[in-house]
């Protein structure tokens, strides 16, 4: 395998859990990473980083626990590690509350999580406008420091990094065997997918050390969730909606929600506004494909379309497309592995 090139295309967390993954498991190929933005420039570095689930149309439901799973089980060796603060991965716990009981009271995730259960009457008292809510701990992974300390990681394992757009994936036909595409909303024009479209989130950072469980509406807008250097305060879900730039009306309308779940909220200073679009697709692609660039028939492996839920499905989709490119290579004609 010693001249076998990869190269993963993306440097948010689903790239770099990737790359990470590849580099680490297959120290004689040869693993470059390339990417237009880095940290702390990518959707990735603004997600609050919580990890739960929803459920995905497409995708098997034992194929979408064992991501969840992967992720959670991953994440919380780090939590639990001395690397935790470096990391920015932390447990956290909180509520998850609803207006309406949902369909579904008992997630699929819930005993992947750690001690799950309903809330009592007398927790919801707090919450009146809500019929119903889970309680539980979970993963924080703070991708600000995350992302940083994966490609630390990368590197370490002989990963190599190169900051670029790449324009189509022709280009990278000449130089590598197999193409692994991470780059997230990117993949619409990069994979030509008309399946992937932004779901436009807008947050505020806000210091306020005393908040230290989450709050989250189960419709998925509004949310509180308190981190290592700040509490994220969300949020919108906008499809469709290309708009990079800070919304007043938003920023009035989530200080109004969140203040009212978190009265305490209208004495905490904005530290500052954040807007990232998240990769939406139906369900997330990880598949392998043969693709004819330049008349060669070159294995592309993709992963991406997380939507809301990238960081929390980031190492365990990492583990599964990491399995197509083994596949991939075991595919590949003798002579160009020696
Ligand atoms: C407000 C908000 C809150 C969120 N909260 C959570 C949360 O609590 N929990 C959770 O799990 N998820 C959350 N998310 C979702 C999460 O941010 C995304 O699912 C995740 O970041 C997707 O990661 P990614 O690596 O696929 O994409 P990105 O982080 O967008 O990275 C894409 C990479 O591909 C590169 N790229 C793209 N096109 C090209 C090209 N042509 N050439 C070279 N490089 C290219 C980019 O430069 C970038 O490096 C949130 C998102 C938002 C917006």
């Amino acid at each position: 395998l010693s001249s076998v090139r990869v190269v993963v295309v993306g440097a948010g967390v689903v790239g770099f859990s990737t790359a990470v993954c590849i580099a680490e498991s297959l120290p004689l190929c040869s693993v470059t990473l390339l990417a237009e933005t880095f940290s702390p420039d990518t959707t990735s570095d603004g997600a609050a980083g919580i990890l739960f689930s929803s459920t995905f149309p497409d995708i098997s439901l034992e194929r979408q626990k064992c991501w969840f799973k992967d992720s959670f089980d991953h994440l919380l060796a780090i939590a639990q590690s001395p690397h935790s603060s470096e990391a920015g991965v932390v447990l956290i716990s909180g509520w998850q509350i609803f207006k309406e009981v949902p369909a579904d009271k008992k997630p699929f995730w819930w005993d992947t999580v750690i001690g799950f259960r309903f809330m009592t009457d007398r927790e919801l008292r707090r919450f009146p406008e809500y019929k119903f809510g889970q309680g539980f701990t979970t993963l924080k992974c703070e991708c600000s420091s995350y992302l940083p300390w994966l490609e630390k990681r990368f590197r370490k394992a002989g990963g190599l990094v190169e900051k670029r757009k790449v324009n189509s994936l022709e280009d990278l036909s000449h130089h590598y065997d197999v193409i692994v595409n991470c780059s997230g909303l990117g993949s619409k024009l990069l994979a030509g997918d008309h399946k992937v479209y932004p779901v436009r989130g807008q947050v505020l950072k806000m210091e306020a050390p005393w908040l230290k469980h989450f709050i989250r509406d189960g419709d998925g807008k509004t949310y509180i969730f308190p981190g290592i250097h700040s509490v994220t305060v969300g949020g919108t879900r906008q499809v469709d909606d290309w708009r990079l730039q800070v919304d007043e009306r938003d920023k009035e309308s989530i200080l109004a929600r969140c203040s009212r779940l978190e009265p305490s909220l209208s004495s905490a200073r904005v530290l500052s506004n954040w807007v990232g679009l998240r990769p939406g697709r139906r369900s997330p692609r990880v598949e392998k494909e043969l693709v004819l660039l330049q008349g060669r028939r070159v294995p592309v492996v993709h992963n991406y379309g997380h939507g809301g839920l990238g960081v929390g499905l980031a190492w365990g989709t990492a583990l599964d497309a990491f399995g197509l490119v083994r596949q991939c290579l075991h595919d590949m004609p003798l002579q160009a592995k020696l």
